[in-house]
């Protein structure tokens, strides 16, 4: 009887495991007879990462038009495109119904499951597979092959081996290791000789080093409303400050460029418009206006409307000789720039950019320098920001891996 292991309970190994056991033809391609799905994790419940995205209301796709969608992928927007014509928000918001569970699309057209929650969701999906047939193993930690090519396990009762005719791998990005994706599969890949970029923090934090003074007076409150601006993307939004540093959506949004910058020129800056409703020109003749007895806070804030986080920012990095130049004050209201030191870890970001490569695997996310081992997930090297790419992403690619073990233990038998 073939048998097809599939490691890492996430989204994209639940996924690819619903290929192997799904009964229609149309859905999963030729069915192959007596094919045995099994799925393992590390940890003692499968999906404990897809609950904690649906802790903030989980965000599982975008509406926007296709076209939008797969150019939110960047650099893989070409690879992945393709997947997502076959498999995109529409027909994941399909599959989703299948389940029971409504969605809807909210007022920035992020897609949320009904009561915006994971659980049920997961609930519903894992009694499905169930009475598919998959075969549920937790606590097993995949620790690579043994000499024979059997899969290596750590359970609680020693090590185990399994022998597989086909190997989904979706073992997570490298972030939130208490979660169970950690990262620790990428040496194993090396050593058999895959390609696997850096693991790297996306949808991440950044470290700004405040004075103690402003760290104090400042961290936990939101900067808004702002623009930010890095590597030519320019957003509206807002973020907060730290006790270090920034986080928050828009600071997410523009994480890759400003990590990248400081890989490659050891400094970068989120440029910002701190004073969004106003034009430059009006800026400078207003606070060109005599200040009288104001004191400069005031005068900012009567002037600029600039008072509170962003009075603070504008004095902990502008030298007092700018402070009280009005033309020089109102360009650096306009074009703030905050330079920021070193992304947070790896473990506190939302997501992981890097890993397995795309050009050491086929169409069907097969590695080539592996027959019969497939990836899947947010372990492949591609990155996205928020707003349900991430989990649309990892189904789709979990789906793209499943149907491919399948039909590839299909041509052998
Ligand atoms: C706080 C937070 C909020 C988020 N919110 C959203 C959101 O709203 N929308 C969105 O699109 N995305 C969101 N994400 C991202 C999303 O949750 C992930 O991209 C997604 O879960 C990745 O799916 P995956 O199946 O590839 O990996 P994972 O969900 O990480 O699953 C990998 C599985 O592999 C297991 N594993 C790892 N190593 C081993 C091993 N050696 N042996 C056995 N098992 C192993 C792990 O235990 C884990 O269960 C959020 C992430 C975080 C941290």
């Amino acid at each position: 009887m073939p048998r097809v292991a599939i490691i890492g309970g996430g989204p994209a190994g639940l996924m690819a495991a619903e290929q192997m056991v799904a009964t229609t033809e149309t859905t999963a391609g030729p069915r192959v007879d007596g094919l045995e799905a099994v799925i393992f994790d590390a940890m003692p419940s499968f999906g404990r990462k897809f609950l904690m995205a649906g802790k903030g209301g989980m965000n599982i796709t975008h509406a926007e038009p296709l076209p939008d969608f797969i150019g939110r992928y960047g650099e893989r927007q070409e690879v992945l495109g393709p997947l997502l014509e076959s498999f995109g928000p529409q027909a994941l918001r399909q599959w989703i119904a299948g389940l029971g569970i409504t969605t809807f699309v909210g007022s920035s057209g992020r897609v949320f499951p009904a009561e915006m929650k994971a659980a049920p969701l997961l609930r519903a999906w894992l009694h499905r597979l169930r009475g598919l047939g998959v075969h549920f193993h937790v606590r097993h930690r995949w620790l690579g092959w043994a000499t024979d090519g059997a899969l290596r396990f750590a359970t609680p009762a020693g090590e185990i081996q399994f022998a597989a005719d086909a190997v989904i791998l979706a073992l997570g990005g490298g972030s939130w290791a208490k979660l169970g994706s950690d990262g620790a599969w990428a040496p194993l890949l090396r050593e058999r000789g895959v390609s696997v970029a850096p693991l790297k923090p996306a949808n991440c934090g950044f470290d700004v080093g405040w004075s103690a003074h402003f760290s104090t007076r400042f961290a936990g409150q939101p900067v808004k409303p702002v623009i930010g601006s890095a590597g030519g993307r320019r957003l509206p939004g807002e973020f907060t400050i730290t006790a270090g540093g920034i986080e928050g959506g828009l600071v997410y949004a523009l994480a890759a460029p400003l990590r990248d910058a400081l890989g490659r020129d050891g400094s970068s800056e989120l440029h910002l418009d701190l004073a969004p409703g106003r034009t430059l020109a009006r800026l400078r003749a207003d606070l060109a206006r005599p200040r009288g007895h104001d004191s400069l806070a005031n005068h900012l804030r009567r002037r600029a409307g600039i008072e509170g986080v962003k009075a603070g920012l504008l004095r902990e990095f502008l030298p007092i000789s700018m402070l009280t130049a009005p033309d020089r004050l109102a360009e650096a209201i306009k074009d703030f720039r905050l330079p920021v030191k070193a992304p947070r870890p790896i473990d506190e970001a939302i997501s992981t950019a890097g890993g397995v490569r795309f050009e050491g695997m086929d169409e069907q996310l097969m590695l080539q320098n592996l027959p019969g081992v497939f990836c899947a997930g947010e372990m492949l090297d591609w990155e996205a920001p928020t707003g349900g790419y991430l989990l649309t992403a990892c189904l789709t690619t979990g789906r793209v891996a499943g149907l491919g073990a399948r039909a590839w233990l299909a041509g052998k038998s």
